[in-house]
This record gives C-alpha cells, structure tokens and sequence, in this order.
C-alpha cells in the first residue's frame, strides 16, 4: 500500500456514473509503476455540477482529471486552453493543471488509434462504418478518417449523423454519408465501429438496430464498450468469424496517455506492457 502524504499528488476521474469505472485501477497502478507519489480518485458529479465540479477541483489544486460520460462536451466550456482535437471532436477527456486553469486535451483519438494498431485492426484504405453520433463517434471518426476509404454513418438519431458529417467533412478528403438506421450501406464495410451504449447498463442484451446490415463474416468489428468485455453485438460478430476488439485496449491507451500528460513524463514501454497485462489478467482478459 503506497503512503499518502501531505505532499502527494491528487489526480481524478469525473463522471455519472462513475464507480464502475476503471480509469483509477489503471492510473494508481501506473504511478505504482513508476514509483511516483500519485493518487488517482473517482468524484462523482451529477448533470448540472460540472462548472462547480471543475473550479473547486481547480482550486484545491487537482493536477489532472479526466472526464467521462455524460460531461466530456460541457467540461470544454471551462477550459483556459484547449487542442485541435478538442475544438473538432466538441469534446475533452483530459483536463491538466496550468497556473492559467485547466488545458483540455482529448486522447480517446489516438487512443482507439493505438488500440486498433494494437491489436491488428486496419482501417487505411478500407470502407468503415461507425454506428453512433455522440462524443464517442465524434472520436471514432476523427480516428480513421485521414487515412479511411469512406465512412458509413449510422445513428438513431440521423440528425445527429448529419451534424456529425457537417462538423468533420471539411477536415478530410475521405467520403462521409449518412444512412437510415435500417438502410443498407452502398458500400460493403470492411470495418464497423460500434460507438453507442448499446450493449451495457440496461442496454445490456441488446443489438444495434443496423448490425446486421453492417457485420459479415469477414468485416472487422470493435465496439468501444468494456464492460461487459464481450456485448451481444461482439458476440453476434465472433458468431460470424468477424475479428473482433473490445473497448479495453482505447480505455488502456486513451489513460496512459493522459497519465503521461498529467505528470508531464513518458511512461517506458516496459511499464506500459506490464501494466496492461496486470489489468488484463485482473479482468479475465
Ligand atoms: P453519448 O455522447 O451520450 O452518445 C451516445 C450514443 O449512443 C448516441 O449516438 C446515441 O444515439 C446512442 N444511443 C444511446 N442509446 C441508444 C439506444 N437505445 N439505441 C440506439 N442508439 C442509442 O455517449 P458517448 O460518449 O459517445 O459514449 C458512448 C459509448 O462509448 C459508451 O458506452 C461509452 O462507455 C463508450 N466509450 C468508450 C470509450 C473507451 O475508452 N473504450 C471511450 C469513450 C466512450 P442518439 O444520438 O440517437 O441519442
């Protein structure tokens, strides 16, 4: 057990929900890790708290937070600076201590890059489709889009598809069409993305209305969710002899990142690998 001191580093997750989350096993582990004087805690901040949430964080000097569901879109509004990513994707998930406030960044873009990599997905010069218009699709988009053959667009919601596209076409050469939710795509995806909550909480045995348009034996499926490590719409993929991948490895990757941001230090390989196979077996992955 690390000693926590008056001298120690306060970092942190918020969210609602937020005890499910894993974002503080796998920041104390890397601070474990890397012998750093770290602790890494969960604030749960209900709906209408966010701007009280972030200026008292600020002022009992919090050193770094990330930001989960539902309040990536409103933290922006209280940043003292933010990235690129932050200003296309209308969303932060990593918050850092300046003496000016707090610099928005949003690593789950390269996070789901480096998880993809990770585990042999490709998406350069494949046709992809992404289910989800929300914060998350935003990322998946932003994730593939500079290098994709075209991106199918699905939501509920097709409104929200469509302001997606507004949003992001300028910034890529890449084809981007927007479909009814039962519509079937004009291309076959080589790759779908599965970026809604459909698949957890209540949501939990159910399939996106589209998947069956979408997912064929040999199209490659991620869902971005984790818990639970497989959902029904990764085990209706798997029934098809699709490649699959869940949303463990953009958590991982998206946290380390933030980690490294927090502590302004590059975490070594070695550590990165270690702590990734300690979470993994922890999890039964
Ligand atoms: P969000 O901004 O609230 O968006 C939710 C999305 O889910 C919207 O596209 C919404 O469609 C859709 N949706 C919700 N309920 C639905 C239903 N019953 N039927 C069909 N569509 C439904 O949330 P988010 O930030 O994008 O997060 C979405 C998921 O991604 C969550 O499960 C989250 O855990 C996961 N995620 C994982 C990671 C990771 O690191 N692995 C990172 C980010 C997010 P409408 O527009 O029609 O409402």
């Amino acid at each position: 057990m690390r000693e926590v001191t008056g001298k120690t580093t306060v970092l942190g997750v918020i969210g609602d929900p937020i005890s499910h989350s894993l974002s503080p096993t796998l920041h104390n582990l890397l601070a474990e890790a890397m012998g750093h004087d770290v602790v890494y805690v969960a604030f749960h901040v209900k709906p209408g708290n966010v701007s009280e949430a972030i200026q008292g964080a600020y002022a009992l000097g919090i050193k770094g937070l990330n930001v989960t569901m539902p309040h990536k879109q409103e933290v922006v509004q209280e940043l003292c600076k933010k990235s690129q990513e932050v200003d296309f994707a209308k969303a932060a998930n990593t918050l850092v201590y300046t003496a000016e406030g707090y610099v928005g960044l949003n690593t789950d873009i390269e996070g789901l890059q480096k998880a993809m990599l990770a585990n042999d997905i490709q998406w350069k010069d494949k046709h992809v489709a992404i289910i989800g218009a929300g914060g998350a699709g935003y990322a998946a988009c932003l994730s593939v889009m500079a290098t994709a053959k075209s991106i199918s667009l699905y939501n509920r919601t097709k409104d929200k598809a469509e302001s997606l596209k507004k949003n992001l076409e300028h910034l890529t050469k890449t084809d981007i069409k927007v479909y009814e939710i039962d519509e079937q795509p004009s291309v076959k995806p080589e790759l779908v993305i599965q970026t809604t909550g459909v698949g957890m909480g209540s949501l939990k045995d159910q399939l996106p209305p589209c998947t069956k348009l979408l997912v064929t034996p040999d199209t490659q499926v991620v869902d971005l969710i984790y818990n639970p490590k497989e959902t029904a719409f990764l085990s209706y993929a798997k029934a098809q002899g699709c490649k699959v991948m869940n949303g463990f490895d953009m958590l991982f990757y998206q946290g380390v990142m933030a980690y490294e941001q927090f502590t302004h230090e590059q975490l070594p390989e070695v550590v990165v690998s270690q702590v990734r196979q300690t979470l993994r077996n922890q999890l039964g992955l």
